[in-house]
């Protein structure tokens, strides 16, 4: 799990958001009937075309970049054995983005780096302009018992995928007056400012810096 100190990686940011997206893209794609089968003198009923062709297409997109990319990190870091045939589970997918990828990502030359960063950025774009995908604000708890510098609660969500600014953090507690909080930063990283200076507030020999 990421805390407030790991420097944000590119490369890692991108593959943690398509791995949260992929489930929801799937529920978005209708599965394909496997039970169907073609009795005696019948023919097979033709598998339903999806009722969402750009979440579909978002789908099995960041399905193949995953591969494409972890096939490319494997060869730029001299990897003997490119024979690991990748299966076509969204388990594979979900284990190249949080772990294959991230991991061999640091050891690739800057060109690879590039390459596979502007690849999972175009499946980004993609999945977020899938309207179902676009319209839903998905925020997810902060880990790591963070608590809001301003209401000491521990309420503090980040949006996940929205359009725009993803990582966001916000409060959803209330301060003590039964007020929404509402406190709000533009990254994840820009709460530590905050949190520091209100430690620094609970030692009680300590002066008020501010
Ligand atoms: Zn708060």
């Amino acid at each position: 799990m990421r805390t407030l100190t790991d420097p944000a990686d590119p490369v890692q940011e991108a593959c943690g958001q398509l791995a949260r997206m992929v489930p929801r893209l799937r529920r978005e794609t209708p599965v394909p009937d496997e039970t169907a089968f073609a009795a005696p003198g019948m023919t097979a009923r033709p598998a339903p075309v999806p009722g969402n062709p750009a979440a579909f297409f978002a789908y099995t997109s960041i399905g193949s970049s995953a591969r494409w990319a972890a096939e490319l990190l494997l060869y730029a870091v001299g990897a003997d054995e490119l024979g690991e045939r990748w299966g076509g589970s969204d388990a594979v997918t979900a284990r190249l983005l949080t772990e294959v990828i991230p991991k061999l990502a640091p050891g690739a030359d800057d060109d690879t780096y590039r390459m596979v960063i502007a690849e999972l950025e175009q499946r980004l774009d993609e999945a977020r302009k899938v309207r179902a995908i676009d319209e839903a604000e998905e925020w997810r708890y902060v880990g790591g018992g963070s608590v809001c510098p301003f209401c000491r609660c521990s309420s503090l969500k980040t949006l996940l995928d929205a359009r725009r600014q993803p990582g966001r953090i916000q409060c959803f507690g209330h301060r003590e007056d039964g007020a929404p909080c509402r406190a709000a930063w533009p990254r994840l990283a820009d709460i530590v400012p905050d949190l520091a200076r209100a430690e620094s507030l609970t030692v009680p020999d300590l002066e008020d810096r501010s």
